[in-house]
């Protein structure tokens, strides 16, 4: 198992793909994009699988969620998923994209054993979307969704960031399209782990501002399961059977329950979003270690995640890398 020394388990595996993305969201990543991996250094498809492999046989993974960057553009994905899909035992199967594309590569995303997808979308409003992602792509991120309900990646769920001045009366606007089209949506608080480094406290739509705002349209009430280690609290809206989320990250943390490791593009261990330490298994893999060597280290790597994610103590540092270079 992948244990801490608090007792807390990681069964939950982030793996990115690429840092590299074909959208520029403010929250995320600057206009001009940044300086991405040199391929040399990026994970090749075999050593991706071999990780999630020893990730999966030897360390009690049972989770494992594609993302980036966004990884839809990576060219080997659907083998990395049908590769993943026959290990034993087979572990949950999940995608975080922006959903471009997807309305191409859904079907065969499906066939090769993916079981769900959390595509992003923050706003309805194409001109919305366009000031926020800085590109002009609503209505593929549309045709994505669709073509992943068909395809049977269900159920469909879709993360929304809200930002001041851009989308923050919007809520119930997209909790009513997601559940007129049966969509699960979950609103994220913005966290500080953009590239320009220009998040503030201040600034951010709090879950508390999310929750009153849906609740001028919607009535709200506990969802009755437990949450468990699941980041997102529930809300049941106008009596069921549609819910809808929140992850208060922020304002509400759960690192207590936290059950995640990710790995990223470039084959380094991360035990916490907010980790300033990674582990690095890319030159392991490369200089030859084996499979109980490299899950020693993985192992290793866990025990030191550290209790919380600390956002609100004063020494509270940004981590180096930004999110689309983490995998989020
Ligand atoms: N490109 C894919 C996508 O957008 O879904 C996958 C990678 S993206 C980094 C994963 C998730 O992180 C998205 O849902 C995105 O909205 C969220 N995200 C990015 N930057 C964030 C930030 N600063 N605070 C909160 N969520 C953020
Ligand atoms: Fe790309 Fe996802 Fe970051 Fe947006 S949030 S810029 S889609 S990696």
């Amino acid at each position: 198992m992948l244990l801490d020394r608090y007792g807390r388990a990681a069964t939950d595996l982030r793996v990115s793909l690429t840092d590299r993305c074909n959208l520029r969201c403010s929250y995320c990543m600057p206009a001009e994009g940044l300086d991405w991996l040199p391929t040399p250094e990026v994970l090749t498809d075999d050593e991706v699988v071999r990780l999630i492999d020893i990730a999966v046989t030897h360390l009690g993974v049972s989770e494992v969620r594609f993302t980036g960057g966004e990884p839809l553009i990576r060219r080997g994905f659907a083998d990395i998923v049908a590769r993943t899909a026959r290990l034993r035992p087979r572990p949950q199967m999940a995608v975080t994209t922006n959903g471009l594309g997807l309305d191409k590569v859904a079907g065969a995303l499906a066939a090769a054993g993916l079981d769900r997808v959390n595509v992003s979308l923050d706003t309805i409003r194409p001109d919305t979307f366009m000031a926020i992602t800085r590109r002009d792509r609503f209505h593929d991120v549309v045709k994505g969704l669709a073509a992943a309900a068909d395809a049977g990646l269900t159920p469909v769920k879709i993360n929304a960031v809200l930002l001041r001045g851009h989308n923050e009366d919007q809520a119930p606007e997209l909790l009513r399209w997601c559940i007129e089209r049966g969509y699960d949506l979950r609103f994220i608080e913005q966290m500080p782990l953009d590239a320009q480094h220009s998040w503030s406290r201040e600034q951010m739509i709090t879950a508390d501002e999310i929750l009153a705002s849906l609740r001028s349209e919607f009535d709200l009430s506990d969802h009755p399961d437990d949450r468990g280690s699941a980041p997102a609290e529930l809300f049941v809206v106008d009596g069921g059977p549609s819910t809808v989320g929140v992850i208060a990250s922020v304002t509400r943390p759960f690192c207590g329950d936290c059950d995640r490791v990710r790995l990223t593009a470039d084959g380094q261990v991360r035990n916490c979003l907010f980790a300033r330490e990674e582990s690095d298994l890319r030159t392991a893999i490369r200089t030859g270690a084996s499979d109980s060597e490299l899950a020693d280290r993985w192992r290793i790597a866990m025990w030191s995640k550290r209790p919380g994610h600390g956002i609100d103590d004063e020494s509270f540092l940004q981590p180096v890398r930004s999110m689309s270079a983490i995998g989020g």
